[in-house]
C-alpha cells in the first residue's frame, strides 16, 4: 500500500510563538508548509520596526509570528490563522503579514477542499496520442495528486517541477480568461528525466467543465504556495 492516503501521525509542540500540530516525521509535512522564522533578537531591536516607537516598560515589544520582526502592540495586534506553520490557534502578526495570511485563508477554507474533492479531466501522459478520462484530486494529507480512471497514478507534489495552467478567452487585461487545462512536469522517483502530463477539461459535460475550471484555479493558487514554500 502506498503512503498516499495514510493518516500521518501528528504531535503537539510548543514553540515560543504558540502551539503547533506538526507531523511526527518531517517527510510527512505538507508541501505548502512554511518553517517558523527566527525571531529578531531583542537587543537588535530597540524600536518598533514599523512606527519607530522606542520600546520601554510601557511600550512592550511583540514578534510577528510570520516574519519574526519586532513591533509595538499597535503595529502587531492582529491575530490571524497561520495554517502553513501548523499553528493551532490564530497568532499575532504584523499588518503586512496579516494581510498575506488572510488571503491564504481562502485557499485553506475553500480551494484546498476543491482540490481534495477532485475534478474530471482528459489526461495524456508524455507524448502519447491517447488520453484517458480521469478524476484528479489532492490527497487528504496534501502530498499527492491522485488520478483515477482505468489507470491509477499518484504524483508526489514535491516531485512536481512545473505547473502550467492553460487558459482560453484571452483578453489584454486578463479579464475573461478561463482555465481549461494544465501541463505538469514531474520527476518519477528513480529516474532523472521529467515526465509530462497534460490535463484537458472535458468538453462533453458542461457542468464538469465549470468544476474543472474551479479546480484548475485552485491548483494555480496551490502552485504559488508550493513555489514559495520551496524558496523559503
Ligand atoms: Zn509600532
Ligand atoms: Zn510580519
Amino acid at each position: 500500500m502506498s503512503g498516499c492516503e495514510a493518516r500521518d501521525a501528528k504531535k503537539l509542540v510548543r514553540s515560543p510563538s504558540g502551539l503547533r500540530m506538526v507531523p511526527e516525521h518531517r517527510s510527512a509535512r505538507s508541501p505548502f508548509g512554511l518553517d517558523e522564522p527566527p525571531w529578531v533578537p531583542d537587543k537588535e531591536c530597540p524600536r518598533c520596526m514599523q512606527c519607530d516607537t522606542k520600546f520601554d516598560f510601557i511600550t512592550r515589544k511583540h514578534h510577528c509570528r510570520r516574519c519574526g520582526k519586532c513591533f509595538c502592540d499597535k503595529c502587531c495586534s492582529k491575530k490571524v490563522p497561520l495554517p502553513r506553520m501548523c499553528f493551532v490557534d490564530p497568532v499575532r502578526q504584523c499588518a503586512e503579514c496579516a494581510l498575506i495570511s488572510q488571503k491564504e485563508t481562502e485557499f485553506y477554507d475553500k480551494q484546498l477542499k476543491v482540490l481534495m474533492n477532485g475534478a474530471t479531466f482528459f489526461v495524456t501522459l508524455g507524448t502519447s496520442d491517447k488520453s484517458e478520462l480521469m478524476v484528479c484530486r489532492l490527497s487528504n494529507n496534501q502530498r499527492y495528486l491522485v488520478l483515477d480512471g482505468d489507470s491509477h497514478y499518484e504524483i508526489e507534489i514535491v516531485q512536481i517541477s512545473t505547473v502550467q495552467i492553460l487558459t482560453e478567452g484571452f483578453t489584454p487585461g486578463g479579464g475573461n480568461t478561463r482555465a481549461i487545462g494544465m501541463i505538469l512536469q514531474y520527476k518519477v522517483p528513480g529516474s532523472e528525466e521529467l515526465t509530462q502530463m497534460k490535463f484537458t477539461a472535458s468538453e462533453d459535460f458542461s457542468c464538469n467543465k465549470k468544476l474543472s475550471a474551479t479546480w484548475l484555479a485552485a491548483m494555480h493558487k496551490a502552485t504559488k504556495l508550493l513555489y514559495e514554500s520551496r524558496d523559503q
